[in-house]
């Protein structure tokens, strides 16, 4: 029998994908020990990968297949491995054919300029240097946004880029309304007494620290013998393929509270990418189906394990064990308060689980006034701070730590980079419900350092589907309803009133 053209995509695909993966471990390198000298030669290699891929994914020979293969997979089931396949190729080509080569190169140096422009400007506190090329970052991000057609919202198909079916239109009603109900309970927390947590910062050696988060998220269900834990300055979680998934973090010897909930926080990325199926390896399925599920199982086991009294009541033995003289006036419900101070704060990567989201809706608004032309790039250092002393309930004294805080805006389109954070929160606190509808035991299991049930669970139910489900549908399957912002709405209020009691 002559090779079906469904194969012949699918041997095209994997080529795309280890060339990603290749492009993947130098960006690994490059992040943890490549010495600085490097940096160059780094970014042609990893420019030339990228260029590579992307032409194997929109080479005309590649639509061809595509359009024979839909023809061949007609009658399958439309869930099924071949269907989903030819579905999410036909959606990644048409995304990446739209967009002239021309217009990628030029975005690609507009970019890399822009990004070491920022690593300059934010030390100096330069908000006047990146800001006209911010404005071309904009012009270049509708440009991007326009190429795709049809939409509502010149932000919808940046946003679909890494959480797809979502919208303008869906999104906006769920910021206000978190806007509604957190801002309010942020700041009656914050007027409260905040428990003692000086035992926080006083001196963990780092190597000690990264053994005993190793150790945890082992546990979890973060499979060592299919990857690793390094240090790196912004943490992150990546693969080369569904057998080497690597995790990074970082930590401070004086802030005891930093490499815990980084190591934690992206063993949830990490077991996503673990727990995907098999048959899924070197094809275009082998992801995350969205950056907001992603984020949901990096949240859980960062917040909903990692800063949970049942968790410490379990992992404080350990941690004392480890850290004896630093811990010897500590008990495990101290432990845990400390995890949870709310302190206002500047720093989105630096806030506690209440205030989080806060942070993320200042950005999501003003990159949508942007993209609207409601707010002018020379505004947006102002525009900033004021809006997160309205929002987040802090003022920074400085752009760097304002509006040159993060990456984001400075390194890739403006748009659709930022809503997945909260989409997370979001989808961890249904995606918890629905676990502990169906497995009551998940608590008590968690209180004895047991994780397999609810490992299992997500694996079962999220993570084996890669990109074969799509965000939208795997809610519903999942949740059993729509994204809904009342189970984690409620789960804040009843944490933050047991820690913080109104009438206390
Ligand atoms: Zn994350």
């Amino acid at each position: 029998m002559a090779e079906s053209a469904f194969d012949r995509l699918q041997a095209r695909l994997a080529d795309v994908m280890d060339l990603r993966g290749a492009e993947f471990l130098l960006k690994w390198d490059q992040s943890t020990y490549m010495p600085p000298g490097g940096a160059s030669a780094r970014a042609r290699q990893r420019a030339l990968l990228s260029q590579i891929a992307h032409e194997r994914l929109v080479d005309p020979e590649v639509g061809r297949l595509l359009e024979q293969a839909e023809r061949e997979v007609a009658d399958a089931p439309p869930d099924g491995f071949e269907a989903a396949s030819v579905r999410i190729a036909r959606r990644d080509f048409e995304r990446e054919a739209a967009v002239p080569p021309a217009f990628t190169r030029a975005f690609q140096e507009h970019t890399a300029a822009t990004y070491q422009a920022w690593t300059e400007a934010r030390p100096a506190d330069d908000v006047a240097r990146v800001l006209p090329l911010l404005e071309r970052s904009l012009d270049m991000s509708r440009t991007l946004a326009e190429f795709q057609g049809g939409a509502e919202h010149v932000a919808d198909p940046l946003i679909a880029r890494s959480d797809f079916g979502f919208t303008v239109a869906m999104l906006r009603p769920l910021f206000a309304r978190l806007r509604e109900t957190l801002v309010p309970l942020a700041r009656r927390v914050r007027a409260c007494e905040p428990p003692r947590d000086d035992f926080v910062r006083r001196s963990y050696p780092l190597e000690e620290q990264f053994a005993f988060a190793a150790a945890r998220v082992a546990e979890f269900g973060y499979d060592m013998r299919r990857g690793r834990l390094d240090p790196t300055h912004h943490p992150f979680a990546i693969e080369f393929s569904i057998d080497d998934v690597r995790i990074t973090t970082r930590g401070r010897h004086d802030y005891l509270v930093e490499a815990l909930a980084c190591t934690f926080h992206e063993s949830g990325h990490g077991m996503y990418h673990q727990g995907l199926d098999p048959r899924l390896e070197a094809t275009l399925l082998a992801d995350g189906t969205s950056a907001g599920v992603h984020e949901s199982q990096s949240r859980m086991w960062e917040n909903r394990i990692g800063r949970s009294r049942a968790f410490w009541s379990y992992a404080f033995g350990p941690l004392r064990s480890a850290f004896p003289d630093q811990l010897a006036d500590v008990d495990a419900e101290a432990f845990y308060r400390a995890m949870n101070v709310v302190r206002p704060g500047v720093i989105r990567t630096r806030a506690d689980e209440l205030t989080y989201d806060l942070h993320v809706i200042v950005r999501f608004e003003l990159e949508l006034e942007l993209l609207e032309g409601t707010l002018a790039v020379a505004d947006l250092s102002e525009a900033w701070h004021a809006r997160s002393e309205e929002v987040v309930g802090v003022r920074a004294d400085t752009d760097r730590d304002g509006v040159l805080q993060d990456v984001h805006w400075f390194s890739g389109p403006i748009g659709g980079a930022f809503q997945g954070y909260t989409l997370g929160n979001v989808l961890a606190a249904q995606f918890w419900d629905a676990a502990v509808g169906e497995h009551p035991e998940i608590p008590a299991e968690v209180a004895r350092g047991r994780f397999e049930t609810l490992t299992g669970w997500t694996r079962s139910r999220i993570h084996r589907h890669g990109r074969a489900v799509d965000p939208l549908a795997l809610i519903h399957q999942v949740a059993g309803g729509p994204l809904d912002p009342g189970p984690y709405e409620r789960y804040l209020r009843e944490k933050y009133e047991d820690l913080y009691p109104s009438d206390g």
